[in-house]
């Protein structure tokens, strides 16, 4: 996949992060999954805190996600425990940023999220993770997701590019120094 495609679609999930209410405590992050052998190719769209709750985008994606393939969630990680089956196989998932790998207390993060969504095989269903920023260690430092899902098999890219944009979104809450 080129890097104009890459950007596209990141660009995408951006114009779904600046639709975030701006909070001091979070990062308003858009994310999106994409399959090219689809249609439509955008299986779904997500920001934060656009499903009821402190919801994140890449869990926002889940969501609808089940709801549309009337799954309905009432239990945290319900989504992602029922959902891999329905995901084609060239799935990959759009985040501007890469997702969390620490939460407060009773929230999944979204690392452990994408971990959980399995295919028949067992196999993860999501292959591929496409991010245009690394999150940065203000909330709850240093990210390893990276590590944990290339672990579990998964591709992590970062493309560059639209850092600037990504990050201007994304602390627009927060107070400047
Ligand atoms: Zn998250």
């Amino acid at each position: 996949m080129s890097t104009d495609l890459h950007l596209s679609l990141l660009s995408h999930a951006l114009s779904r992060a600046r639709l975030s209410p701006p909070k001091p405590t979070n990062f308003r992050v858009g994310a999106l999954l994409y399959s090219p052998s689809s249609n439509p190719q955008i299986l779904t769209t997500g920001y934060t805190l656009e499903s009821p709750g402190n919801t994140h985008a890449e869990q926002t994606c889940f969501l609808k996600l089940a709801a549309a393939h009337s799954m309905p969630s009432s239990a945290d990680g319900e989504a992602e425990d029922r959902l891999g089956p329905f995901l084609p196989s060239d799935t990959v998932l759009y985040t501007t940023m890469e997702p969390c790998n620490k939460r407060s207390a009773g929230n999944l993060t979204c690392v452990e999220r994408i971990l959980r969504v399995r295919g028949e095989d067992g196999g993860v269903a999501i292959r591929r993770v496409v991010c245009g920023v690394r999150e940065p260690e203000k909330f709850v430092g240093e990210n390893e997701g990276r590590k944990r899902l290339e672990e579990a098999g998964i591709e992590v890219v970062h493309v560059g590019g639209l850092e600037e944009e990504i990050l201007e979104v994304a602390t627009a809450g927060h107070v400047k120094e």
